[in-house]
């Protein structure tokens, strides 16, 4: 009756206000920080999932898709990581071998990690992935985690949400200065972006101030 269904709509906003508080402690945390706060509550982090997966279904497209199509353009023998790659859409839907990293495993594939810290050598792949997974503010250490398992001449391939980009063209030089030359851009989505970058070098050290991306902080609906 009436007494149900407000209980359920009660019930679905509490969830979406602590999706987004989650969802904020993410982007304004540190990548450490993300995983300790997942590692001392994994409820935490599926509730986050069911958020997030509410989240995406309301664009017309999957940004991973995007991602699916290029890597079947390319030859499958192409090794691939994908740092935060939720529930492996991206590994169960192309050929390719993929190591996935995520804080806590949607999927067996999953290697539990802190993405700053990937289980790879150096070097160790072909095209490396973030989808919608640019999530912590130690945005150059994570990139240059990237760098690191990246083979020269490789791939990196960044979907993010288009409003997270407050200087496109600060943040393109700053990705030189960490060794990726940008070679493709796709901002035909009003919902992200796509950039496509190719390892250059090994990154350089020293500040990338123009590395910044804005909190992708949703609204309360
Ligand atoms: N790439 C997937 C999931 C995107 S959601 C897709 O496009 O569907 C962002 C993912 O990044 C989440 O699964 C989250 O748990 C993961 N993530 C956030 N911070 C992380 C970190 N520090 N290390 C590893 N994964 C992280």
């Amino acid at each position: 009756g009436r007494a149900a269904a407000l209980r359920a709509r009660m019930e679905e906003r509490l969830l979406g206000a602590r999706f987004r508080y989650l969802n904020q402690q993410l982007y304004t945390g540190s990548s450490r920080d993300a995983a300790r706060l997942f590692r001392d509550d994994p409820a935490a982090f599926h509730l986050y999932h069911r958020g997030f997966e509410r989240q995406v279904r309301r664009w017309p497209e999957r940004p991973v898709q995007r991602i699916v199509r290029y890597l079947r353009r390319r030859p499958a023998s192409l090794v691939v990581a994908d740092f935060g790659c939720g529930d492996c859409t991206l590994a169960a839907s192309v050929k390719n071998q993929v190591h996935c990293f995520d804080l806590v495993p949607l999927s067996p594939r999953v290697t539990v990690c802190d993405m700053a810290k990937v289980p790879l050598a150096a070097e160790a792949v072909d095209v490396a992935v973030f989808c919608l997974a640019l999530m912590g503010t130690n945005l150059q250490e994570i990139l240059g985690e990237a760098n690191r398992v990246l083979k020269l001449g490789g791939t990196l391939l960044v979907a993010e949400v288009a409003s997270r980009f407050e200087d496109t063209r600060a943040f393109l030089r700053a990705m030189t200065q960490l060794g990726f030359k940008s070679v493709s851009k796709d901002l035909s989505s009003s919902y992200f972006y796509v950039l496509e970058f190719t390892k250059t070098g090994p990154a350089r050290p020293g500040p990338a101030p123009g590395l910044r991306l804005r909190p992708c902080l949703y609204k309360r609906r």
